[in-house]
Parts: C-alpha cells; sequence; structure tokens
C-alpha cells in the first residue's frame, strides 16, 4: 500500500504526564530528520543518524544555545516505523517542563501538535495495521486485567482479524462464482452448486460469525469490567469489606454508624474480570444533609449496578431496616452476605429478608479476619460469567462497533442462505452476499467511514 502523503510532521509526548525515570517525545514525517538534526548535538564526532541506533547527547536550542536536557535521540527511516513515515524519538529526562520545552521547541521549527491517536492513525491509513488491530492498541492502553491484556495484545497479534479474513475469503470466493453466473444467465443452475453453497454459507461464515458473536458478548465482561455496589445498613462492615478486597486502608472504618459519607470506588482483578466496586454510604432514616446526598449518589450507584452485595451483620441479626433496605434492591442480580461471621456460629436467618428467589446465595464472611473471601469471589465470577469455571474463548473479544457489523453481516448470510434454499437467481444472491462483505471489510477497515475513524481515534490518549 502505498504511503499517504502527510505533508506535516507531527509530534507528541508519548510519555504520561508526571516525573518518571524518562519521558519520550515522539516525531513523525517527512522532515523528521531535518528537525532532530537542528536541535540535537551528539556527544560523539561520529553521528550519522544511522536508522534505528540510539545516539546520546544534549537537545540545544538553536539560537540561544541553550542546552535543554541531556537526551538519546533515535532516526527510524520509514517504512519501518510505527508510522511507516520516518519516525524520531528523543528519550529525555521524565520532567514535564523538559518534556513540554523540547517539544515546544520543535513546534516552533513548524512541527505540528498531534492529534490524540494520530500516529496510530497513520499505521492504520499507511497499511501497517488493519483496523481492529489499530483497536487493540486502545484496548492495550486502557486493559485493567492481565486477561484485558492477554485479549488486546491477541488482538493486536492478528486473531480478530484473521477470523473475520477467512470469512471474507470465502465469501469473495462465493462472489466469483454467483458474478460469473449473472453474465451466463441461462447457465444459472449449472453454474451455481447451491446445496454446495448452502454447506459453505453454514460452516464457513454463519458458524465462524455466530462463534465471534458469542467471544463479543463473553470477552466484553473482561474488557470492560462490571460495577458492583456494597449496600447495607450502616455499621455492618461495608467499608471493611472493601478494606478487605483491596487489602488496603483506603475507606474509612469507624465503629460510629453513619461515616461513610460517599460512595468509594476502586477496582479489583477477580479472575480476570477488571471489578469497580463500590462502597455506598450506610442508607439510613434520619439522616443529616451531607449524608442525605451520599445516599442520593447511593440510589444512583445502585441502579448502575451489574451486581449488588447485599450485607448483614450475623451478630445482629435481621433487622426490619434491612428488610426496608433489601426491598430497594430486590430488582437487581444479588449476592447475600453475612458479615461478621468470626461473632457468631450458625447461619443468618436470610428468610426474615422476605426472599421471594430462594435461590440467591448467602456466602458467610469476616470482613475483618479475610474469611470467605474467596468464596466470595468465586461467587461474584460465577455470577457474572455465567457458573462457567473458565472463559473458553480463547483470546479474541470484538468490541461493540465490531458486534454491531458481525450481528448485520449474520443477517445477510441469514438471508443469502434463504435465497440459496429458494434457489434465487444470482444478482440477487449477489446482493446479500455484497451486504455480507460489506459489514465484515468496515469491521477491518477496508471501507469504514471517516466519521467511524474519527470516533476510534479520540479515543486514544496523546502521543500514541
Ligand atoms: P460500614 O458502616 O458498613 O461501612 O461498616 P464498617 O466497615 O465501618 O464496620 C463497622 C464496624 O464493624 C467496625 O468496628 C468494624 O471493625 C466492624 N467489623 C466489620 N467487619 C467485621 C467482621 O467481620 N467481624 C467483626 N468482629 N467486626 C467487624
Amino acid at each position: 500500500m502505498e504511503i499517504m502523503d502527510n505533508s506535516d510532521t507531527i509530534a507528541a509526548i508519548s510519555t504520561p504526564p508526571g516525573s518518571g525515570g524518562i519521558g519520550i517525545i515522539r516525531m513523525s514525517g517527512a522532515q523528521s530528520l531535518t528537525h532532530l538534526q537542528t536541535i540535537f548535538q551528539p556527544q560523539g564526532k561520529n553521528c550519522f543518524f544511522e536508522s534505528h541506533r540510539l545516539y546520546y547527547g544534549r537537545v540545544v536550542h538553536p539560537q540561544t544555545k541553550k542546552a535543554l536536557d541531556e537526551v538519546l535521540a533515535v532516526f527510524m527511516a520509514g517504512p519501518k516505523t510505527y508510522t511507516r513515515e520516518d519516525v524520531v524519538e528523543i528519550h529525555c529526562h521524565g520532567n514535564i517542563l523538559v518534556l513540554q520545552s523540547i517539544l515546544e521547541l520543535l513546534l516552533s521549527l513548524g512541527v505540528r501538535l498531534a492529534d490524540p491517536g494520530e500516529f496510530t492513525k497513520l499505521a492504520y491509513l499507511n497499511g501497517r495495521i488493519d483496523l481492529t488491530r489499530a483497536e487493540a492498541v486502545i484496548d492495550i492502553l486502557s486493559a485493567r486485567t492481565r486477561k484485558g491484556m492477554e485479549m488486546a495484545l491477541g488482538q493486536l497479534g492478528g486473531n480478530l482479524y484473521e477470523q473475520v479474513d477467512a470469512i471474507r475469503s470465502s465469501l469473495v470466493q462465493m462472489r466469483a462464482i454467483v458474478e460469473v453466473a449473472i453474465d451466463f444467465p441461462d447457465e444459472d443452475i449449472e453454474i451455481i452448486n447451491y446445496s454446495a453453497l448452502i454447506q459453505q454459507v453454514q460452516k464457513e461464515v454463519l458458524s465462524p460469525l455466530d462463534r465471534l458473536l458469542r467471544q463479543a458478548d463473553e470477552g466484553k465482561i473482561f474488557r470492560d469490567g462490571i460495577s458492583v455496589v456494597i449496600v447495607g445498613l450502616p455499621n455492618v462492615g461495608k467499608s471493611s469489606l472493601l478494606n478487605t478486597l483491596l487489602q488496603e486502608e483506603r475507606a474509612l472504618v469507624t465503629a460510629i454508624p453513619g461515616t461513610t459519607r460517599d460512595t468509594i470506588e476502586e477496582y479489583l482483578d477477580i479472575h480476570g474480570v477488571p471489578v469497580r466496586i463500590v462502597d455506598t454510604a450506610g442508607i439510613r432514616q434520619g439522616a443529616d444533609e451531607v449524608e442525605k446526598m451520599g445516599i442520593e449518589r447511593a440510589r444512583k450507584q445502585i441502579d448502575q449496578a451489574d451486581l449488588v452485595l447485599f450485607m448483614l451483620d450475623a451478630q445482629r441479626g435481621v433487622q426490619v431496616e434491612d428488610k426496608q433496605l433489601f426491598e430497594t434492591v430486590t430488582h437487581k442480580p444479588l449476592l447475600l452476605l453475612s458479615n461478621k461471621s468470626d461473632l457468631v456460629s450458625g447461619n443468618i436467618e436470610i428468610m426474615k429478608l422476605g426472599l421471594k428467589d430462594t435461590t440467591i446465595p448467602c456466602i458467610q464472611i469476616s470482613a475483618k479476619h479475610q474469611d470467605g473471601i474467596e468464596e466470595l469471589k468465586n461467587a461474584i465470577f460465577k455470577t457474572v460469567v455465567g457458573g462457567k469455571d473458565q472463559w473458553q474463548e480463547e483470546g479474541c473479544a470484538p468490541n461493540v462497533r465490531h458486534k454491531v457489523s458481525l450481528g448485520r453481516a449474520r443477517e445477510a448470510a441469514i438471508r443469502l442462505g434463504q435465497g440459496l434454499e429458494f434457489k434465487n437467481t444470482s444478482d440477487l444472491l449477489a446482493i446479500d452476499l455484497q451486504d455480507c462483505l460489506e459489514e465484515l471489510d468496515a469491521i477491518v477497515g477496508i471501507t469504514t467511514t471517516e466519521d467511524v475513524l474519527d470516533v476510534i481515534f479520540e479515543q486514544f490518549c496523546l502521543g500514541k
């Protein structure tokens, strides 16, 4: 594929703001080397900017001759680069002031500040990666669990692309047959082997599409995670559980009822699922103003949650207030927690909650002594992943955009299958084939429209 004629040379800081050992400025475009030569003063004499070699020196302002930092610089000649254009990286000290001063110097030379995701967009536009791989880069940057990271890396390695491409190849082959039939309309029957094509559609198009759609549903949980909210009366042990789960004293733990004034949220990794966990303010009657605001927010958190952990105090037993509070969460997927199991023997009488669904699991835990926590994590995983011990499908998680196109491709494939059953004419079959192909082309980025591309690349951070 031809390299895009992007006359701009662009640059951005690629490392996160804040201090770190190293900070990196990345530049891409035809003028990259010229600009590097303007601002870089090498230590040794033999600096020929051989491609892909790191040189030690200083960034010096060409007019004031002031040194901005001691750096390592590398020039990488296209097309063997991230963007396929000429690329330069300057590795300086990881201080935002140093990074900014070097970036500003480059901008003053006529370099344009890169848009978020522009380097990756160039990689896509210049044909180095397809669109699913570009999207995998976003997933890698935002992955919150190892599992999510593995899936994103698999997608970057092409496992989604390859599955979609295999379906496309089959459709292209069928289209070739149908097109011949269009050219020789009187010989439809002889050219098209309807029963063979019906089988091909089922085996090479519909089955793989179904598998990908299943992966989209299952993978979503591992990529996007779920939101879990802990609900219970004041003092049942919500903050203690949050702390135990996070193994850090982040939430305020106190013996005075009503001191958890706000919702606090953190992420956990439960068997690869990123779990956003929220501790709600203790909901109770007669709350003061500050607390009322917290309660309001807690109600919103409950509505937005994928799963509610409803906590009871095993020592205190089920009270009328527990029952009242419980009624506000019965519309949600639930797990019951009987906390402070260290203080009592025997089970809490959960039927006093007025349970209609007696299959809701009740887990005995002691948040304070960290008992029953593994069981709780297993129960959370089982509830959200649908009871499977392990996620079966290996490393591929189509995102929402892919899923929509996969769904439409599937509809077109079903129409195609029916058309073949009815022995439709080749021009009608060609329409469904084309519809199906177009959806798959959009997934890998062959026919993706500009506005869709904008939405995708806007999700990137600066410098990627
Ligand atoms: P919250 O208001 O629901 O957030 O409750 P807290 O987490 O602040 O806990 C209230 C009190 O119960 C504190 O004194 C905790 O130390 C105590 N507590 C919490 N969990 C347990 C437990 O499992 N066993 C015992 N014995 N005490 C607990």
